[in-house]
């Protein structure tokens, strides 16, 4: 496998396109592709380009298919038998010859665990850059380029990123930021099939085999309503009340990371700059302060709740409602008044 040159002279005028990566899991498409091409078509008219879509896998047909209801104007999908189960050797073997070959000009991917895998792995075999994580893409009105942007310094500042000398400009983008694409009228995007050259040798690592996580599942990405627990719940036993809350509800629980160190919760749980990016219809902050790190992830809520003794918690200043309270006499209020239909 030969590395490519960073840095090297390219001629950036060869490069169109905006592409987007395709999740899949046991043949569906996941929610970050959608996420991805909603941003990727504003990318794309505000270059001037075409929305295209690839998808690897293996009997992937019927799923790639999927992505033609969706205002896109190419959609590949690269099938091979070894491209069945992921390998991080396999996936970027099939997408770095694809790239090399089509040249598009952007490349997003999702900051997922896959996404996170093949980004980097990608972009250093086409000698390009990456921005990871980024909350924000943007194109240069005047000349063209892409800036990505992302949290920097513990999420202190935005920092804003640009690729200028490299091509595809790569991003990978956390999920639950960009809003999903919409299904289109009618479309005649083109609909193309690639049988990649690969071997067995070119994936070093074997699946031994998949274990399913045992845990009760969160979907905070999807969730309309959202019930947060902070440090100011004070133990484990805490997240009782948060869950009688989202129950009552019918929401998720969600946590700040202080909960998530402290051992209280599964860090699936997290809400945040190093969780999950959340933008649900009701978020209903409880005994959170409301750190920059943890607002970067639920500030896009429709309507923010907070519950919280001090006053002056920054929380209170991003919120629609605030309640200066203790959250142990304020949630069984609010549960037994949601219960008795008061509410
Ligand atoms: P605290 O800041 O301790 O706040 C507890 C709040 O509870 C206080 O405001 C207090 O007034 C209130 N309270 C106490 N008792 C009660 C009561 N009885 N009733 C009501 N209110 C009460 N944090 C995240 O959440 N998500 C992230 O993804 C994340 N990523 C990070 C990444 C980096 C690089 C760094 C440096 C930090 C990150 N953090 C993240 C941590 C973040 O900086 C804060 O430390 C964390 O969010 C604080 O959690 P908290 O609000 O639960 O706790």
């Amino acid at each position: 496998m030969e590395r490519a040159k960073v840095n090297q002279d390219i001629s950036l005028n060869e490069y169109k396109d905006v592409w987007v990566l395709a999740e899949t899991v046991n043949g569906k498409i996941l929610p970050i592709t959608l996420e991805l091409m909603g941003e990727g078509r504003k990318l794309a008219n505000d270059l001037g380009k075409k929305l295209v879509v690839i998808v690897p896998g293996y009997d992937i047909e019927e799923a790639a298919k999927e992505l033609l209801e969706y205002d896109v104007d190419t959609v590949y999908y690269v099938e091979h038998e070894l491209l069945k189960d992921f390998s991080t050797l396999g996936f970027v073997e099939v997408l770095s010859e694809e790239v090399k070959k089509r040249k598009p000009e952007v490349l997003l991917v999702g900051a997922t665990s896959i996404g996170r895998d093949i980004g980097p792995r990608l972009a250093a075999r086409l000698g390009t850059g990456l921005t990871a994580d980024c909350t924000g893409l943007e194109v240069d009105a005047e000349d063209k380029k892409l800036l990505m942007t992302r949290p920097a310094f513990g999420g202190n500042i935005m920092a804003t990123i640009i690729c200028p000398k490299n091509r595809p400009q790569m991003a990978t983008v956390r999920p639950g930021v960009m809003s999903r694409a919409k299904k289109a009228e009618k479309n005649n995007a083109d609909f193309e099939k690639i049988l990649p050259k690969l071997s067995k040798e070119d994936i070093r690592s074997k699946l031994v085999g998949t274990v399913e996580h045992d845990q009760k599942r969160v979907n905070l990405t999807d969730a309309k309503i959202i019930v947060s627990g902070g440090r100011g719940i004070k133990n484990k036993d805490g997240f009782a009340l948060i869950e009688s809350l989202a129950n009552a509800l019918g929401g998720e629980v969600g946590s700040s990371r202080a909960c998530v160190d402290a051992g209280w919760i599964d860090s699936s749980h997290q809400v945040g700059q190093t969780g999950t990016t959340v933008r649900p219809d009701l978020y209903i902050a409880c005994g959170i302060s409301g750190a920059i790190q943890h607002l970067a992830g639920m500030s896009e809520s429709k309507y923010i709740v907070a519950i919280n003794t001090d006053k002056n918690a920054p929380i209170f200043d991003i919120c629609d409602y605030g309640i200066v309270g203790d959250l142990k006499e304020i949630i069984p209020t609010l549960v037994s008044s949601i219960e008795s239909g008061d509410f």
